[in-house]
């Protein structure tokens, strides 16, 4: 547990992805078919779930992972990882498949491209979720991404539900949800490629977009049956769609925290995560997307993803 943990004032529990990320980084991403030479080679430390449960517990949340890893080397770093930035990996199972390993070439814009292999993560199942109840009851939130099996996620959300904690759904990397996902997530957060597949093609209005261009897709996501959505915009910001069924919903859109970007991978993750640490305190959906914006935004200004996340100092230092 993170020294500012006993303020905190709720318990988060992610289920779901650890990864060992197999990271080159190189000039340009290669074409389909083409070789180009890396400059640079990293192992560290990653998967969804394991990156939001870090970014969460740096910035002071009490923080619990519900996951698998195989008996291996990797499975080694992510435990030792997760639990060094203060995470509570007692529910992350060592499962007879291997680690999950992400492939990921970095470019020197900063921009990326990924692989994932689940391995033990494509072992992750509702018994699993079934384990961890001494955990989810009494949880203020749990925070899902789609890196494990939807049977799963399925469970996970429910469990959170019927718990009274705030479901948390990051729909990522994208796939088709049933519908009873969508009615068990409190709030799903997406970033505008995300968005638009989920909503089958609609376009994401760009940052300068006023309040009328959000309209056809706040009715889109409310027609899905969802109430609050969080889209990210990458180096453009974010935009808080709350309290979707009401007349007077609330659009909020989040400036872009300007810094000097070298590597955005994992940066929808620490926004997750500082999100989901914010929640948990009890700030409003807005005030803690505006938080978390700063938290990702400092993210991307570090190579790798989960030494790369900051601490509550780092992030209070922004907002002084
Ligand atoms: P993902 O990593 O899931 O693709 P985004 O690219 O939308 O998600 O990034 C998530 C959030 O991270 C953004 O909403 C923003 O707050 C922050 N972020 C990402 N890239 C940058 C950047 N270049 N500069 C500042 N903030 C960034």
């Amino acid at each position: 547990m993170s020294p500012a943990a006993e303020e905190s004032e709720g318990r988060i529990v992610v289920v779901g992805s650890l990864n060992a990320d197999l990271t080159i980084y190189c000039e340009r991403l290669p074409l389909p078919g083409e070789t180009v030479h890396g400059n640079g080679f990293a192992v560290n430390p990653g998967g969804k779930s394991a990156n939001q449960a870090v970014a969460a517990s740096r910035l002071g949340a009490d923080v619990r992972l519900v996951g698998a890893v195989g008996d291996d080397s990797n499975g080694e770093m992510l435990l030792s990882s997760a639990a060094g930035a203060g995470v509570d990996v007692a529910h992350v199972r060592t499962a007879s498949a291997e680690t999950g390993v992400a492939v990921i070439a970095v470019d020197a814009s900063g921009e990326n491209n990924i692989i994932i292999s689940a391995g033990a993560n494509g072992t992750l199942s509702p018994a699993d979720v079934a384990a961890a109840a001494d955990v989810l009851d009494g949880a203020a939130v749990v925070t899902l991404c789609l890196e494990v099996s939807t049977e799963t996620v399925l469970a996970a959300a429910q469990a959170g539900h019927d718990a009274g904690a705030t479901v948390v759904l990051n729909l990522s990397p994208y796939a088709e949800i049933p519908q009873r996902l969508a009615d068990l997530t409190d709030v799903l957060l997406v970033n505008a490629h995300e968005a638009s597949q989920f909503l089958g093609s609609a376009e994401i209005p760009g940052s300068d977009a006023d309040a009328g261009d959000w309209e056809a897709v706040r009715l889109r996501f409310a027609g899905r049956g969802l109430q609050r959505v969080l889209v990210t915009l990458g180096a453009n910001g974010s935009v808080v769609l709350d309290s979707l069924a009401a007349p007077d919903q609330q659009l909020v859109q989040i400036a872009p925290v300007k810094v000097n970007a070298v590597d955005t991978t994992g940066a929808g993750d620490a926004f997750t995560g500082a999100v989901a640490a914010r929640l948990a305190a009890g700030a409003a959906l807005a005030d803690a997307a505006a938080f978390a914006s700063i938290a990702a935004a400092l993210a991307t200004t570090r190579k790798g993803t989960q030494a790369a996340y900051p601490d509550e100092d780092d992030v209070k230092r922004v907002l002084a």
